[in-house]
Parts: C-alpha cells; sequence; structure tokens
C-alpha cells in the first residue's frame, strides 16, 4: 500500500516538475520581443511564441505571412520564392540546410517595410538539439542596431570628405606656395637666356644649361600639379621604392641656382649605403623641398661667413631613417617648435603658414616624424624619422 502510494507520490512530483519546466519554458517564449518559431524535421510549425504572431501579421518579412502553428514553413518560403519575394529563397536555402543537418545555424539581416521608415530583421535558425531533428526559427528587430550602424557609417563618410576637403584647401594654398618657386626659377632663367643671346656671340653651352634649367623647373611644377590631379582622383598614397639619398641629392640639385643667387651652399653628410623606403616620391620631395627654402629663407640676414646648408642621412639599425636639414639661420623663436607646423603660421611678410604643415601631413602619412630643434650656436635643425617598411630594407 505505501509502495503504491509512494509510487503515486513521485509520479505527481515528476508531473509537476515536468510542468512547471514547460511552463517556464512558455513564460520564457512568450517574454521575447523577438519571433520565434519551432519546425520539425520536415520543416512544420509546431510551436510560436505570441511575438512570433505578432510579426506574421504585422511587419515580419512577407514570406512569414500567415505563418503559424501546423502549416509548413518551408512551404510558406518555397512559394513566396516562386512570386519572387526578395529573401525567401535566401530563407529557404538557410533552413533547408539546418533541417538536413549539413550546417548547425543561419543568420541574414533584412529590411522590411520602404525608408526611410524602414524597419531591419534578423533571421537566426538554429538546429534544434532532439533526436527527432527540426529547427527554431527566429525574427528580431535589429532596427536600432541598424540605424546606430548607419548612423556611423554616415559620420565617416562626411569625416573622410571633411578630411578631404581641408587636404583641398592645404593643397590648394600649397599648389600656389610651390609653384611660384618654379616659374619665378624659368622666369629669371629665361631672362637670362635673352641677355646672353643680346650679345654678339652668345654662349651656347651657357644657353644650353639655362634651357636644362628651365626644363627642370617646368618638370617640377608640372609634378606639383600632377599631385594635385592624382589627389583629386584617389587619396591614396603612392608606395614606391625610392632611395633616399638620391632623392635628397635631386632636390638640392632643383635648388642649385636658387642656393647660388642666394649665396648658399648644401653640405652632404650621407649614409654611406643606399637607404631604400616605400613612399610617395613626389611627396617627400616636397617636404624636402621645403625644408631647403625655409632654411634659405632663414639665412637670409646672416653673415657672409658659413652660409652652409647641412643635408644628413642616416640609418639607425631599429629599420627607421633620419634625415637632418641644419642651416646657420635665424633660428625658430621662443615657444615656436610646435608651432611652427600648425597651418598659417608663419613670421615671414608674405608667407602663408602652409609648407610645414604640409610636411607634416605627408611625413605623418607615411608613419614618420617631422620636428626641429635650435642648434647650439646659431641656426636650427630639421628632422624628420621614416619608418623603413619590410619591402624597403637597405640594399
Ligand atoms: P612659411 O614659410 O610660408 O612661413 P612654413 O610652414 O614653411 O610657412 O613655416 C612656418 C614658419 O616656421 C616660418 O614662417 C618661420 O617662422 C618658421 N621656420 C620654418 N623654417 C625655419 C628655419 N629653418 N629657421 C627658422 N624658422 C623657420
Amino acid at each position: 500500500m505505501a509502495e503504491v502510494f509512494a509510487g503515486a507520490l513521485a509520479r505527481k512530483e515528476t508531473e509537476d516538475a515536468l510542468r512547471a519546466s514547460e511552463s517556464m519554458k512558455t513564460a520564457i517564449l512568450t517574454s521575447l520581443s523577438t519571433g520565434v518559431a519551432v519546425l520539425d524535421r520536415d520543416g512544420c510549425i509546431i510551436a510560436v511564441n505570441e511575438s512570433w504572431n505578432r510579426f506574421t501579421r504585422e511587419d515580419s518579412a512577407s514570406w512569414d505571412a500567415g505563418a503559424g502553428v501546423g502549416s509548413n514553413y518551408l512551404e510558406s518560403c518555397r512559394a513566396a520564392a516562386l512570386k519572387g519575394v526578395s529573401h525567401a529563397e535566401e530563407a529557404l536555402v538557410g533552413i533547408t540546410s539546418v533541417l538536413d543537418r549539413s550546417r548547425l545555424s543561419f543568420a541574414f539581416d533584412y529590411s522590411y517595410g520602404t525608408a526611410p521608415a524602414d524597419r531591419w530583421f534578423t533571421l537566426t535558425v538554429v538546429r534544434l538539439e532532439r533526436p527527432d531533428g527540426g529547427a527554431v526559427v527566429s525574427h528580431t528587430d535589429v532596427t536600432e542596431r541598424k540605424r546606430i550602424e548607419m548612423d556611423a557609417q554616415q559620420s565617416r563618410q562626411e569625416l573622410a570628405h571633411f578630411t578631404r576637403v581641408s587636404t583641398m584647401g592645404e593643397l590648394t594654398a600649397s599648389l600656389a606656395h610651390e609653384l611660384s618657386q618654379p616659374l619665378s626659377g624659368i622666369l629669371t632663367n629665361a631672362q637670362a637666356a635673352q641677355r646672353f643671346l643680346a650679345k654678339s656671340s652668345p654662349d651656347l653651352h651657357e644657353i644650353r644649361n639655362i634651357l636644362s634649367d628651365i626644363v627642370d623647373d617646368d618638370k617640377r611644377a608640372g609634378e606639383v600639379i600632377q599631385r594635385l590631379r592624382d589627389l583629386l582622383r584617389k587619396s591614396e598614397l603612392a608606395r614606391d621604392p625610392l632611395e633616399l639619398n638620391e632623392l635628397v641629392r635631386g632636390v638640392a640639385k632643383l635648388l642649385a641656382s636658387d642656393a647660388v643667387i642666394r649665396n648658399v651652399a648644401f653640405a652632404f653628410d650621407l649614409h654611406p649605403e643606399p637607404i631604400v623606403l616605400n613612399g610617395d616620391r613626389v611627396q617627400l620631395q616636397q617636404v624636402i623641398l621645403n625644408l631647403l627654402l625655409n632654411a634659405m629663407e632663414a639665412m637670409v640676414d646672416g653673415a657672409d661667413s658659413d652660409r652652409t646648408i647641412l643635408l644628413r642621412t642616416t640609418r639607425n639599425d631599429l629599420d627607421a631613417v633620419h634625415v637632418s636639414v641644419r642651416d646657420t639661420g635665424a633660428g625658430l623663436g621662443p615657444d615656436a617648435e610646435h608651432k611652427i607646423f600648425e597651418p598659417f603660421y608663419t613670421t615671414k611678410p608674405a608667407g602663408m603658414g602652409m609648407g610645414l604643415s604640409i610636411a607634416r601631413s605627408i611625413v605623418q602619412a607615411h608613419g614618420g616624424l617631422i620636428w626641429a630643434t635650435n642648434n647650439p650656436v646659431r641656426g636650427a635643425t630639421f628632422h624628420l624619422a621614416l619608418p623603413l617598411t619590410p619591402a624597403g630594407q637597405s640594399r
């Protein structure tokens, strides 16, 4: 008797526990804002929660419409796919693959409605872990997340546009600045050639040299313009292998006639081995050119002795290169070491204050640093540190 009683009690307890667990599951499913449907292995809907009914009634994907308990979800998808309803095919393929156990889960995002009131959902299908198989399909409203993502994307685009526009502003200012140099070089040389030609026996050798200087200046102007065109087309930096010593010498050569006119000499202390790095040749030339022009301008009022600009390149073992331009000019004013790299900071009556700010953007785009220090005795030194990328090892 006691045994029968105990058995009945145990059964009752098990049933109670089962009911409690069932009602717990139902409570959980009901409380979810996500629409959930349970499918058997053939795709028939065997259970849904409250939200699922709301979804299929109101605003879920149109392949869902009216898909309730007892209907076959795969059939709804198939019918919708045949009618060309967007994503129905994708849903069909995904759900089939989870039901036939070739995939563990499957998910995709879709939008519903018309912009800007679009709503976004994620369809998720996961395998139901039980011997009979099946799957759980859910629709989650992710509109808020999507909106945040889209806002973030728009801000990124606006920022990129703003950066580009401000770079364009800088570049236009630099264009005027960079072009004035070769253009005045061309004028001076052309006038000199006219004077030579006016002589009774013109020195043809000299005129040939002058013409070749004109050609060089013209090419330089062309490169500046090309740079602007390139920037309009794409904002990427060229990453060509270039040899730094050659680049430094090349820029100094471009300024050779200016240096003679200003009574300035260039001295070189270059790393004995070639230093190859990957970078944008024209942009780096512009940086060095700017530093040399500034150095010459800083020496304009200086004494006649020691009017030398020292160009140095060194390579340390840490895969970085160092370029410095040392002048014997006026030096940097108090607290000017940082200000000079700000746009529009200038102490020159006709200056634009763009040269060093552009130089800094270029150097930073190469992953490098630019800074300036006053020399112990006289003048200033500008330093560039540039990383040597793996492909640009010293030969
Ligand atoms: P800009 O040459 O048009 O003034 P930059 O940006 O090239 O523009 O230079 C900004 C300022 O930095 C200069 O006006 C000058 O005061 C200072 N500067 C630049 N190079 C030197 C230098 N080598 N020696 C002393 N001052 C310099």
